[in-house]
């Protein structure tokens, strides 16, 4: 069953096929973006007959008869069903982090907010089976049914647009497989600080501060909610040196 589901998933990913630059209206892009083009893959060349034989071997086959595109595959795994199942309303999962990055978080929302500023927490841990959703219903909607028009891929293009929806995933923002969120070592928060906020008579950014909270943004144009722990921490002794401010 799970190589079943795998194959599929490996199918997804294989498939792709090349798309405009339409956003959900739901969705809003972050400011700032390079131009790229989505890469090209060539069209795909997977008999329908061996696709169904393989999605009637799934736990909850739904088929769609005239859609050549698989539905989304099931979660297999109870942590990220839970997950998944919540996705609207649980809190963020910040007990699952390791203790270093959960420190780190504390400290750098201290900071953030003794200074002024708003910090809001989007995400924290994520189990690895629920990252991997997240990315294969970002590669099945931008890839092969955003601008799918074929009348009989209507209804799964309905229900994966609702669910790229309802993760507030954005067409330029492809999530990864596993990440530094599958291992506990990153949040994604959005943050504001108020213009010229000054920490020891120095203007700070946000980059600053999470810097001396012991994390950074790797991509801060193309990710900008992603911090991720730094691998050395500084001494405990500047953070306490800040936050006695
Ligand atoms: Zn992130």
């Amino acid at each position: 069953m799970h190589r079943t589901v795998s194959q599929l998933f490996l199918l997804s990913i294989i498939c792709m096929g090349v798309c405009g630059a339409e956003s959900l209206p739901s969705v809003t892009a972050p400011a700032a973006f390079d131009e790229e083009a989505l890469p090209v893959s060539p069209a795909r060349a997977i008999s329908p007959v061996i696709l169904d034989s393989e999605l009637s071997s799934l736990h909850h086959p739904r088929t769609y008869p005239g859609c050549k595109v698989a539905p989304l595959s099931d979660i297999w795994d109870t942590e990220a069903a839970a997950f998944e199942k919540n996705a609207d309303t649980a809190p963020v999962d910040v007990d699952d982090l390791m203790p270093d990055a959960a420190q780190a978080l504390g400290n750098f929302q201290e900071m953030v907010t003794s200074l002024g500023g708003t910090f809001e927490l989007k995400s924290a841990y994520r189990p690895l089976a629920y990252q991997a959703h997240l990315h294969e219903v970002w590669v099945k909607w931008v890839k092969e049914l955003r601008n799918n028009r074929s009348s009989g891929c209507r209804a799964l293009r309905e229900e994966v647009g609702a669910e790229f929806s309802r993760h507030q995933l954005l067409v330029k923002q492809q999530p990864v497989q596993a990440s530094d969120h599958t291992l506990g070592l990153a949040f994604d928060a959005a943050i504001a600080m108020p213009r010229g906020a000054r920490l020891h008579g120095k203007r700070v950014t946000v980059d600053k501060l999470a810097a001396l909270a012991g994390i950074k943004r790797p991509a801060i144009r193309r990710d900008p909610v992603h911090f991720k722990l730094l691998a050395a921490r500084p001494a405990d002794a500047s953070y306490a040196h800040v936050s006695g401010l």
